[in-house]
């Protein structure tokens, strides 16, 4: 699976198809041998962090500029419905990981039209809001190698149950102080890892 992490690398870690993965100059397992081996193709790349397809192709200024569209053509700050309704139905989700949320966007919006904020740092985001951690791509692949490519509570894989949907966890929560390092990241099903958070 390190050929997948090369190509992801080739990609600059963006969302890149199955066609683009195999076109790629040298020896690799097949896609479809990825495919068999985590579910789909989305799955495999959302493994290693990477989110696809259609919502990365927003940048922020285009985000900014559906925003306002949408805001004109109601005329009022629109909600999570209608910003999937208006303009280029873009949904909340990009403006939630730039922003923090639709909102956060929206205040920050109306904070460059009253002159109080550059442009620049209305497109810069709020990364400070975003409570996401980023699992580095080499070790979350240290992390599913380490496991087997198993569950590490129910032992459910993927290779062998397709609807069975790995995900990296961290075993103390960042929320409460655990951080990045290996010990600390273990692979989870996401039924196990749903009910983790459940409780
Ligand atoms: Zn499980």
């Amino acid at each position: 699976m390190v050929a997948l992490q090369k190509a992801a690398n080739t990609f600059d870690n963006s969302y890149f198809t199955t066609t683009q993965y195999d076109d790629l100059p040298g020896n690799r397992p097949h896609s479809g041998t990825v495919i068999g081996r985590f579910g789909s193709w989305k799955r495999s790349l959302k493994l290693i962090g990477i989110v696809g397809g259609r919502e990365r192709r927003h940048s922020p200024a285009d985000l900014i500029d559906n925003l306002e569209a949408a805001w004109k053509e109601l005329g009022f700050r629109p909600g999570k419905r209608q910003i999937a309704a208006h303009g280029a139905r873009i949904s909340e989700g990009p403006y939630r990981r730039h922003w923090g949320s639709l909102l956060s966007a929206g205040e920050r919006l109306a904070e460059f039209h009253d002159g109080r904020i550059s442009r620049e740092q209305l497109l810069a985001g709020n990364a400070a809001s975003v409570p996401r951690v980023t699992i580095p791509l080499k070790d979350r692949w240290a992390v599913l190698k380490r496991d087997c490519y198993k569950c590490a509570k129910c032992g459910g894989s993927p290779s062998s149950d397709h609807t069975v949907e790995l995900e990296v966890d961290h075993i103390h929560p960042v929320a409460r102080g655990g951080g990045n390092s290996l010990e600390n990241l273990q692979a989870l099903c996401r039924k196990c890892n749903q009910g983790k958070k459940d409780r």
